[in-house]
């Protein structure tokens, strides 16, 4: 099922969190008019103010619980560490037969913290847009931040098929591919392919900021070498991944295991100069970085 003019996909949508994400699917929303009402909750006035300024909120509140009364769809926009608050303060106003969703990077958080909390007839439908930069708030956002970028879904099994349909043309409306996965599944492919390169990113510009002042200067200076992709990486927002790190802290741990050991087989090939070990490394890993371009990923 698709918007169409006379009818859009959902008559009353609440968004609980406007920063980058929720505010480029609000900007989506609004655009394609995929939502009769955009309802936005966010902690602080000056955000709301801001997406009503932009156009993005029909309606907009301090109070989670007063956005989602009588929404079909709720979307979670918001840090991790939140959800479990969040959860307990809309679970009263939910409306028999209404969809919660999120857009967390980790997803066994909507099991843990949010599901809990959800009365009978209401469905669960956790997401995962994989598109973002190192920018936060309702500004950053902008509608062609999810084109052609995948979207990963973890509804359990059971969960109402028209439910889960409809959250994924949400989706694909705002230009993205659509994958089902499990929960856990998805946690531990995403610890590999985005909280572990973080991870890595701001040990090494934490390493730079410890170093004496005048190699320091160095560093900065000469960035443009490798350096300065790190540095964007590690620009992100501190609380959100804070979170990420402490709520998928098992599978994050089980790759930081299997990173050290190799980057000690790399270290180890280094002092006994064996060039061809590394050399047969660095080769595959180069046919990597071909299959991401070739995925349209890059
Ligand atoms: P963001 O730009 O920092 O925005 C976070 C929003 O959450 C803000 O509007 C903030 O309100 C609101 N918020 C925080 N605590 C709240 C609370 N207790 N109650 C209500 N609203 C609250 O963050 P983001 O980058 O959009 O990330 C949001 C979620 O998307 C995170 O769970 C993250 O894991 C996920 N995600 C992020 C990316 C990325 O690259 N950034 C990519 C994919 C998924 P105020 O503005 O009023 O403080």
């Amino acid at each position: 099922m698709t918007s169409t003019d006379s009818k859009p996909l959902f008559e009353r949508m609440a968004l609980i969190g406007a920063g980058l994400i929720g505010s480029s699917l609000a900007r989506v929303v609004r655009r394609d008019g995929l939502a009769g009402h955009i309802a936005v909750a966010a902690r602080s006035q000056a955000t709301l103010d801001t997406m009503t300024d932009l156009g993005l909120a029909d309606s907009a509140t301090l109070d989670a619980a007063e956005a989602v009364r009588d929404a079909d769809l709720i979307v979670l926009c918001t840090p991790l560490g939140t959800y479990e608050a969040i959860a307990k303060t809309i679970a009263s106003a939910l409306k028999p037969g209404a969809i919660v969703s999120d857009v967390g990077s980790c997803k066994e958080s909507m099991f843990t913290d949010v599901a809990p909390h959800l009365p009978d007839g209401v469905h669960m439908v956790p997401g995962h847009p994989v598109a973002g930069t190192e920018h936060s708030g309702p500004e950053a956002g902008f509608a062609e931040l999810f084109d052609g970028r995948w979207c990963i879904l973890t509804p359990v099994p059971d969960t109402d098929q028209d439910a889960v349909d409809k959250v994924a043309d949400l989706w694909r409306q705002c230009g993205m591919d659509v994958e089902i996965m499990d929960a856990a599944h998805h946690d531990q492919v995403l610890a590999l392919t985005s909280h572990l390169p973080h991870l890595i990113a701001y040990t090494i510009v934490g390493t730079a900021t410890d170093l004496e002042d005048d190699l320091k200067k160095e560093v900065f200076k000469y960035s443009a070498s490798g350096f300065r992709d790190f540095t964007r990486i590690a620009a992100s927002d501190p609380v959100m991944w804070r979170d990420i790190l402490i709520k998928n802290s098992s599978a994050v741990l089980d790759v930081l295991g299997r990173f050290t050991e190799d980057l000690t087989s790399l270290q180890r090939a280094i002092r006994r100069g064996e060039a061809g070990t590394l050399e047969d490394h660095f080769t595959r890993t180069r046919a990597i970085r071909r299959g991401v371009i070739d995925a349209k990923q890059d």
